[in-house]
């Protein structure tokens, strides 16, 4: 079959999915999205046919990749026995992914159960002003998401314009300066909000000992620690949770993203006394532990501990960030991150014609800040993959230079 739309059909699937999209489906981000119709592992294809490795993962969601059979077989298995359960009973599915995410953190607690990051921060908006208290602190350039409870504590005033008043008492504090929340909080404070690596804002990680200095003054005022690891947690860092790999024990984690391995859950994770906050009628939700993403989040977690992707990530992780920093390409400054979490820091604003080049050579990359790509392929990413982008990215710089330089 020839691809030569000139010949046949002016139009491409891709260009006719695209008109579709265009008057159908709400541009909520403003930019051109490339049609995809089917992916397996990490690699994707376009609707012209055209093969990709992924190295956007969904954002971070795609923990498996995509298609992957364990995650089939749990959903297909789920919804054909059943595939929704009102929470006026209860279904072993939750009750098993609630087990087994307190398992991993060897911890006691409570899990609440949702569909996405911004409700499971929501949850702990919540747990924080049942607290009593009001008062919560945030970080400049922190993304907890959308909703209006969580969009209050995004760090981010663009993505807040047009949406005041936002629940109030809400102080934003630079990130990473222990010294700067150590004054804002008192005991006032219900909690502090924190990502162990800021995502959104562009793979920034904040200096050494940061995590555990929160902990100690949070833990001086009565102040839940909240540690939204919806972009960091399930095996994206190399560890289950990032906060646990720095033997940091929050009050609240928040996880969503990569947990359903493609499925939309979030989880709010309450430990300790903690637990006892969301008492019944405070909150709750029609599809928060729905069966099929728990059986698919259970498929995840077993997946990640029986292939032993925990050392495959950190292991796969140093050989981008390495292979990256050995290019020595001009425009290459450094490598940031952690596991398969990691910013390429350019030297020029020029992510989006970096972003532009590599999907021209088949590699999927997200331009998360205009100076910084991010990576956050599948946890399964092979090795030969991984090595594939490396090869390729000397090509794609250059190309994203020269364009820039062209001012396209
Ligand atoms: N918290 C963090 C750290 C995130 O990265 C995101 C999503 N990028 C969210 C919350 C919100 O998640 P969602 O888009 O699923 O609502």
């Amino acid at each position: 079959m020839t691809h030569n739309a000139a010949t046949r059909n002016t139009a491409t699937r891709n260009d006719r999915l695209t008109a579709r999209w265009q008057s159908a489906l709400a541009d909520n981000y403003g930019t051109p999205r490339l049609p995809l119709v089917r992916g397996a592992g990490a690699k994707l294809w376009d609707a012209d046919g055209k093969e990709y490795l992924d190295f956007v993962g969904g954002i971070a969601v795609n923990s498996l990749g995509t298609a992957h059979p364990a995650v089939v077989r749990a959903v297909t298995e789920q919804i054909a026995t059943l595939g929704h359960v009102s929470n006026l009973f209860v279904a072993e599915p939750p009750v098993a992914l609630s087990e087994k995410l307190l398992e991993l953190t060897g911890r006691a607690g409570r899990v609440y159960l949702s569909n996405s990051g911004a409700e499971s921060v929501e949850a702990a908006f919540k747990i924080g002003r049942l607290t009593g208290r009001t008062h919560m602190v945030a970080t400049e350039g922190g993304f907890h998401g959308r909703t209006m409870g969580a969009l209050a504590l995004t760090g981010q005033p663009g993505k807040q314009d047009g949406f005041h008043p936002l629940p109030p008492a809400v102080t934003h504090i630079p990130y990473g300066d222990a010294e700067a929340l150590r004054a804002a909080v008192t005991e006032e404070t219900a909690m502090f909000v924190v990502e162990p690596i800021q995502g959104e804002r562009g793979v920034v990680v904040p200096p050494a000992g940061y995590l555990a200095a929160a902990r100690e003054i949070t833990a001086a005022t009565g102040t839940l620690l909240v540690v939204d690891e919806v972009q960091t947690g399930i095996g994206r860092t190399g560890s289950w949770f990032e906060s646990q790999a720095q033997g940091v024990e929050p009050d609240v984690i928040c996880l969503a993203k990569g947990l359903g391995g493609g499925l939309p859950i979030g989880a709010t994770i309450a430990f300790g006394a903690t637990a006892g906050l969301l008492t019944p009628g405070k909150h709750g939700s029609t599809f928060g532990g729905n069966p099929v993403a728990c059986a698919a989040a259970l498929a995840v977690l077993d997946t990640i501990a029986n292939d032993g992707l925990l050392d495959h990530v950190k292991r796969t992780g140093e050989r981008l960030r390495d292979g990256i920093q050995r290019l020595g390409h001009p425009l290459a400054d450094h490598v940031r991150g952690a596991g398969l979490l990691l910013g390429i820091v350019l030297t020029k604003p020029v992510a989006a014609q970096v972003q532009q080049a590599a999907q021209h050579a088949g590699f999927l990359v997200n331009a998360v800040a205009p100076d910084v790509i991010r990576l956050a392929p599948p946890l399964v990413l092979a090795e030969s993959e991984a090595d594939a982008l490396l090869q390729a990215l000397p090509a794609v710089l250059d190309t994203a230079e020269r364009s820039a330089a062209a001012g396209v």
